[in-house]
Order: structure tokens, then C-alpha cells, then sequence
């Protein structure tokens, strides 16, 4: 294949991967970003007083199935073991506050009651006096919530992170949120259960400086794309905001966005990296240590983030996007847009206005870049999205 002129809008994963891929296979890269760093919302940097390694725009654990993934990231950074093990402050059924496990399991359950149940005890308990059976056909996260476990553990768990996360009642999601049973019968506390779980030994902006290294990369920051950049390029791959591109000509599609409270610390703050906080009454939803994201390492001091959830303003930077029927109604029309439009394809989070973990985003941008390369190949248009966003 010819050696084509192309353009990645954002240096976070998606940019890096397609580019990096796209250089290997001898097309000229160029990548630019708003931002003054590379790295995208998964940057990391050392934090200037403490030494620490911070997740600037939240905490980010890496975890997968997808070996190839896996192994794609492991050949630029070393991941270290690392298992996401998250607590949780809340009111017991007496109202008496204390510190729980999550996800909700055999401890968290015999904790919050006061009890001491085996497994079977425990599923018996949760599913036969607990659970609200009188609900038949759940309709919102509420109800769901209240059939699978009942209302005690849904009040002290669900609810009140969730109206804050989410600036909306449970009463008004829908039941869909909560496919199955929230709950584990034994003592893991593992967040996750993907095969491969780890952290990169030097932060991620570390693995992602080295998937930019390539001589046919150039990298160039504090640049904001617009349209009439794209002359002399060959394709545009566009990972900003889909309703950016085009202006936000048709309205603005909804996300929520973070706020972040810095504090220090001498010494360990709250012996944990995520500490939720599931009373509607605290108003940030949780506290992140970095520190605990690399437990290899050591330092004295400490720096925390208190995470603040709210709806995104025009200014903000959009992190969760809101997906709901109105949001929904607004994503198709830009997809007609961007359909329209030539030689563009949008990716990751933000082009396809979807909630991507980092092993997703790299496995679709592979994909993308894969399937650009099959596109020119067989001399056909390249789609806009290889992922569809509906
Ligand atoms: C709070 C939070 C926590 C998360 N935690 C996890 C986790 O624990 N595990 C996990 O696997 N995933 C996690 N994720 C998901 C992870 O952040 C995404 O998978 C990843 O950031 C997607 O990469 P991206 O390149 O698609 O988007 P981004 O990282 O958002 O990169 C897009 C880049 O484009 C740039 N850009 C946008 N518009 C323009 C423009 N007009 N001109 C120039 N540049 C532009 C932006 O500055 C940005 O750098 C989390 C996400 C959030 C929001």
C-alpha cells in the first residue's frame, strides 16, 4: 500500500494505537491534542510535592480477557500485579455508619447484618428475606435493585452513589443497569474478574509516550483540531467529541463531568486507593490515594483526590456519557452527520459517545486501523465509524 498523509485527533489510547499501527505499516503520522500532555483521560504524572504517581483524570485500573491486548501493552510497559479492591463508607441497617467491602460479598453481607453465614446461609438470607419478590416485573434500577437484594442493602449501597454519580434517582434509570444479581456468595473482593488485571509499573502517559516512539509520529500539543486542518491529509481518525466536530451545530450531546479536590497527606491517608462514600448526604462520591495504584513503590507523603460528579457545562471536560432516550434521540442525528461526511472516521470514547475501558479502546483501535488497511486495499471508502455508536 501507498504511503498515506494522516491525521489522529487526540494522543489518548485511541489516537496513539491507530497511529502507532498505522506507522508501522509506513504511513506518516501526525497527532495532535488540545491538551498540553499526551495520554488522553488515562494520563498519569508525578505529582510535584509527594512524589506519587496520580491518575490526573481519575483512577484507572487496567483489566482484560483479550490476550492480544494484554500483550500489546505489556511489549511498551512492564504491568505490575494489581488487584482493584474497593471499599465503601455507609449506614448499616441500624443506621450506624462503618466501612463495607465491594462489590457487595460474603463479608460485606455478614458485616452489614450483623452475622455470620456460610454461603448457602448467605444466598438463602439475600434471596428469600431480603429481596422485595412482591416486584414481578422490574422497570427501573430501583426496582431491580430491590428485587435482587431488598431494600436495606440497595439504600446503603446503590442509592445514594447512585443519585450522586449520576444526578438522577435510581427510580428514573432504567431496570436494564442491573442485569443480574449484584452480589457475590464468598469472600472476593475483587472488583473484577478478567483473566488479566495489572498497573503500568510507570503510569500509563509512560506506556503511551512509548507507542508514540516511532520515526514516521510526529506529536504536537496545545493544538486544537478544526475542520480546515484536515487539508492535506489522506484520512482524518477523530477520537474529540462527536458533536465537536461538527460544531455542536445540532445541540449538545449530555455527559456528566468530575471534579477533582486535592488534598496531601502524611503517611497513609485511608489505607485503600478507592474509598466510595454511599451516603447521599457526603457530597463527593469517592476518595482516590494514589499511592495504593502502585504498592511497589514508597513514599512518605500522600495525595488524594475527592471526586466530585456533576452534569458537563459547554467549558467542562465530558467524562460519562449520558446515553439516555433524549441523548439517544441527538446521537442518531450526528450519525447521519458523520455518515455524511468524508474522509473521516471517529473513534474511542468521545467519537463514538460511548463508556470504553482502556482493553476495549485498544482492541477497536486496532480493529480500526486494521480495517482502514483492508479499506484502501480493496480501493474502497473508508466508514466513518467501524464501531457503530447505535
Ligand atoms: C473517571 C474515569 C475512570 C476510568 N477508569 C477506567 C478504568 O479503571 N479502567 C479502564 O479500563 N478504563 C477506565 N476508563 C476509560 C478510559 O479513560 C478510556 O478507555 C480511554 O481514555 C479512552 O481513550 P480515548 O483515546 O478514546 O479517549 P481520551 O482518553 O478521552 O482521548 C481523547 C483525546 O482527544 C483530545 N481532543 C479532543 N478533542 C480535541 C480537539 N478538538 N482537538 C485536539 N484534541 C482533542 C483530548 O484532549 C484527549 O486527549 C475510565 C474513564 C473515566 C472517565
Amino acid at each position: 500500500m501507498a504511503s498515506q498523509k494522516l491525521l489522529m485527533v487526540g494522543a489518548g489510547l485511541s489516537g496513539a494505537v491507530i497511529g502507532r499501527h498505522l506507522a508501522e505499516a509506513g504511513h506518516e503520522i501526525t497527532i495532535l491534542d488540545a491538551r498540553a500532555h499526551i495520554g488522553g483521560n488515562c494520563h498519569t504524572e508525578r505529582d510535584a510535592e509527594t512524589g506519587v504517581n496520580v491518575h490526573v483524570y481519575g483512577p484507572h485500573i487496567f483489566h482484560t480477557d483479550d490476550e492480544e491486548v494484554w500483550d500489546y501493552v505489556n511489549r511498551f510497559e512492564p504491568f505490575m500485579p494489581y488487584k482493584n479492591r474497593v471499599k465503601t463508607t455507609s449506614l448499616d441497617p441500624e443506621g450506624k455508619r462503618g466501612v463495607f467491602s465491594l462489590p457487595i460479598n460474603l463479608h460485606t453481607i455478614n458485616q452489614f447484618f450483623g452475622k455470620t453465614m456460610r454461603p448457602e446461609e448467605a444466598h438463602d438470607f439475600i434471596t428469600q428475606e431480603q429481596a422485595d419478590t412482591s416486584i414481578e416485573d422490574p422497570q427501573t434500577f430501583e426496582e431491580q435493585a430491590m428485587r435482587f437484594v431488598g431494600r436495606d442493602l440497595y439504600e446503603a449501597f446503590f442509592k445514594g452513589y447512585t443519585i450522586k454519580q449520576w444526578g438522577m434517582h435510581p427510580s428514573g434509570l432504567p431496570a436494564s443497569i442491573l442485569k443480574r444479581l449484584p452480589v457475590r456468595f464468598n469472600y472476593d473482593d475483587n472488583y473484577f474478574f478478567h483473566k488479566f488485571q495489572g498497573m503500568p509499573e510507570n503510569g500509563y502517559t509512560a506506556m503511551i509516550e512509548k507507542i508514540l516512539d516511532h520515526p514516521g509520529i510526529t506529536v504536537k500539543l496545545e493544538t486544537v483540531f478544526t475542520r480546515d486542518m484536515a487539508e492535506g491529509f489522506d484520512h482524518v481518525f477523530y477520537s474529540g467529541p462527536l458533536d465537536g466536530y461538527f460544531d455542536y451545530e445540532l445541540g449538545r450531546l449530555g455527559y456528566r463531568t468530575l471534579d477533582f479536590e486535592r488534598f496531601t497527606h502524611e503517611g497513609d491517608y485511608q489505607g485503600c486507593a478507592v474509598m466510595n462514600y454511599g451516603e447521599e448526604n457526603v457530597p463527593y462520591t469517592r476518595i482516590t490515594e494514589h499511592k495504593h495504584f502502585s504498592p511497589w513503590e514508597s513514599h512518605e507523603g500522600s495525595v488524594c483526590y475527592r471526586e466530585f460528579s456533576r452534569a458537563a457545562e459547554p467549558e467542562d471536560i465530558p467524562y460519562y456519557p449520558i446515553r439516555q432516550v433524549k441523548e439517544k434521540a441527538l446521537l442518531n442525528d450526528y450519525v447521519a452527520l458523520a455518515e455524511a461526511a468524508q474522509g473521516v472516521t471517529f473513534v474511542g470514547r468521545l467519537g463514538t459517545y460511548r463508556y470504553l475501558d482502556m482493553d476495549v479502546t485498544i482492541r477497536e483501535a486496532l480493529d480500526t486501523a486494521r480495517g482502514f488497511e483492508a479499506k484502501v486495499a480493496q480501493g474502497e471508502p473508508v466508514p466513518a465509524f467501524f464501531v457503530a455508536p447505535v
